[in-house]
């Protein structure tokens, strides 16, 4: 065996990870200051991470495995091996999440509820516009922030999973949250007043660290909805909160008292504050 021709080969496949690492990192600072940038145009905070896009491929149901797949195109293999998925959030801003199921008199408050509603609106809209702007940066593909207004045009929840790439499967592995017992995604710092959104890409970048924790022994918001608590004794708890979240009729299609009773759930303490370095492998939270 020629020692010095193989060793000269761990050499360059040293050397050729080390700059593939460099590339990944200099993309990855590259990434985040643009998402501060757009978080600032919008007026909003944000998450960032990074993960494999075969981790979140072989995660989603398999409806969806061809939606992404069919989102992907002639890049799906090249994807599987080395492709990503950058998952990002934008976090509602403080006191909407309020106006949620709020009441005057003794009745419901659809004015009030109607706010959150209308900012559900607006950071899809944000979501998307960023989505768009950051796959252009990276050479990417955007994935849509939400099929809006789907809730009364479809006849059964299940009708609706084909038409989607679940968020909530990327930004789990990406380390923006845990899946909460109300099904959505629970970020340490920002509970579920979050929303989603993702973009498919090759470009080099670093993954960031899924999140060790849930929900212990908290039940808020299994306390907040019927549904959710009898979840296992009914048929899909989702098709309940479809057609009772259609019939509110507010300005867009949600509910969100899950969401109300996890912000100021027990289990959860918001935390504001940020340091000003955060590591690639975290994800990232923009400055406020
Ligand atoms: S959105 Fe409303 S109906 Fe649907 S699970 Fe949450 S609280 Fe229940
Ligand atoms: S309210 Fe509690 S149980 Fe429900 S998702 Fe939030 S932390 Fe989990």
């Amino acid at each position: 065996m020629n020692t010095q021709k193989s060793s000269y080969k761990v050499s360059i496949i040293i050397m050729s990870d080390y700059l593939s690492m460099s590339e990944a990192k200099k993309n990855t600072t590259m990434l985040r200051s643009q998402f501060q940038r757009e978080a600032e145009t919008h007026g909003l905070r944000g998450i960032i991470g990074v993960v494999a896009f075969s981790d979140v491929y072989n995660g989603l149901m398999d409806v969806q495995k061809l939606t992404l797949q069919s989102l992907a195109g002639d890049h799906f293999q090249p994807l599987l091996e080395n492709g990503c998925i950058v998952s990002f959030a934008y976090v509602y801003p403080d006191g909407v999440v309020d106006k949620i199921g709020h009441k005057k008199d003794g009745l419901i408050d659809k004015e009030s509820w109607n706010v959150y509603a209308r900012w559900y609106t607006y950071l899809n809209e944000a979501l998307d516009a960023t989505s768009k702007n950051l796959a252009e940066t990276i050479d990417g593909i955007p994935i849509t922030a939400t099929a809006s207004g789907i809730a009364s045009l479809v006849s059964h929840v299940s009708e609706y999973f084909s038409m989607v790439v679940s968020h909530r499967v990327h930004a789990e592995k990406a380390g923006i949250g845990w899946r909460g017992k109300n099904s959505l995604m629970i970020n340490p710092r920002y509970s579920c007043m979050i929303r989603l959104s993702g973009i498919i890409t090759e470009t080099p970048l670093i993954i960031t660290r899924s999140s060790s924790e849930d929900c212990g022994d908290c039940t808020s918001c299994e306390e907040a909805c019927t549904f959710l608590q009898y979840r296992q004794k009914l048929e899909d708890y989702r098709e309940q909160c479809r057609i009772y979240l259609d019939n509110l009729g507010l300005d867009d299609e949600v509910c969100g008292k899950c969401i109300k009773a996890c912000v100021y759930s027990p289990r959860l303490a918001i935390k504001p504050e940020m340091s000003k370095v955060q590591p690639l492998d975290d994800v990232y939270y923009t400055h406020p």
